[in-house]
């Protein structure tokens, strides 16, 4: 079945709207931020396709006063999102790869790792983080609900293709046994529902049992304007505060957290069972520095502005190039890209083409809800 199918079947009636926090359940959510309605980022078309219907999705984001959580207001079916053609692989990108053996280590030096000991990852994409527990003899699982999965396999690591949840946390302890490591890097916010997510995860710890988890860091999104990072892969967008909120309510407690420079800032946070583990003051470090309460309120009121006034001077700047007869293309496809585009309406009038490093596989095809096309790199230096 093509994505585009699957997108026709099941779109209508399995994205929901966000109506209480996801967190807390509070049904008072305030809003933030409209970004417009925008397509599936990963939903990308082969350059030449003729253009057909196309769902697009609200990108509004709601903030919960109870539990602090900052988070989207529909949550599109992860079918769509997460198609099993799914074109994102971590491994090509260098800082992902040097972030995941840098967790390697810091984890492997902070727990006392044993060879013996499971680590498993939820949402492994291509194996490019638990390739580094597997050379250094730890036993690896990964679960991955996309195709990507199989490039894990290929390379020697075992990946169980399903979307996680109880179920499958079930039958995997029951497989494989406990877990001392459970990884989720950037995928923890993409879940739907968090709480079973979170069960599903303390099923499988074993003794001792920790969670590490990284997330793109809702304050350094505030603080960089990084606004291209919402989309609806996106339902969460995290402060230490909210997250530990999050996790305290399954009785985890967070014990270490650092700031890691991936996708642009994100925080790296170990939680385990209440009481294994003393908690580091770095917690209270970072929690100290986020806004909190109604100062929190008035941060993303003055990030609303500073969002607007950004798409002003962006499409003045483009406005200038233009009139000068001069070209514009861009470099690199990310998904945040799309969000970009959407939102400034970009198209290919504007934007010539995107360049992506040889071997991408969203070479060939369209920027999401655009004609505008994604070319391999070398094109720009032929140019
Ligand atoms: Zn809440």
């Amino acid at each position: 079945m093509s994505v585009s199918t699957v997108a026709l079947d099941h779109g209508a009636e399995a994205s929901k709207v966000v109506s209480s926090c996801q967190v807390c359940a509070n049904g008072d959510l305030k809003p933030v931020l409209f970004l417009g309605y925008m397509p599936p980022v990963n939903q990308m078309r082969m350059i030449g396709q003729v253009p057909a219907e196309q769902p697009s999705y609200p990108t509004n984001l709601l903030f919960c006063e109870k539990c602090e959580l900052v988070q989207l207001g529909l949550s599109v079916d992860p079918r769509i999102l997460f198609p099993p053609g799914y074109p994102y692989t971590s491994g090509t990108t260098r800082i992902l790869r040097e972030n995941f053996a840098e967790l390697h280590r810091e984890s492997c030096e902070m727990l006392g790792l044993k060879p013996e000991h499971l680590v498993i990852d939820i949402g492994s994409n291509d194996g490019t983080l638990l390739a580094n527990f597997k050379e250094h003899g730890h036993t690896v699982l990964g679960i991955e609900p996309t195709d990507v999965g199989k490039l894990a396999q290929q390379r020697g690591i075992a990946t169980v293709i399903q979307y996680f949840g109880p179920e499958v946390a079930r039958k995997v302890r029951a497989e494989y046994g406990p877990a001392r490591v459970v990884t989720a890097t950037n995928c923890f916010a993409h879940i739907e529902d968090v709480h079973a997510i979170t069960d599903g995860i303390i099923q499988l710890l074993g003794d001792k049992g920790v969670f590490i988890s990284e997330s793109h860091y809702l304050i350094g999104l505030l603080d960089r304007l990084q606004y291209d990072t919402i989309y609806h892969e996106h339902l969460r967008y995290y402060s230490l505060r909210s997250l530990r909120n999050l996790l305290e309510r399954h009785g985890l407690e967070v014990f270490h957290a650092r700031h890691i420079p991936t996708h642009g800032g994100s925080i790296r946070v170990y939680a385990a069972r209440k009481g294994d583990y003393p908690v580091q003051t770095s917690v209270e470090q970072i929690i100290r520095t986020e806004p909190r309460g109604p100062e929190m309120v008035e941060r993303l009121q003055r990030f609303r502005r500073e969002v607007m006034l950004s798409k002003l001077h962006l499409l003045g700047m483009l406005a200038d190039i233009k009139a000068k007869n001069a070209r514009v293309c861009g470099i690199s496809a990310p998904s945040r890209a799309s969000t970009l585009v959407t939102y400034l309406g970009l198209d290919d009038a504007i934007v010539d083409y995107v360049v992506e490093i040889k071997g991408s596989l969203k070479i060939g095809k369209y920027m999401p809800g655009t004609l505008i096309p994604v070319v391999e790199e070398s094109r720009l230096f032929e140019d």
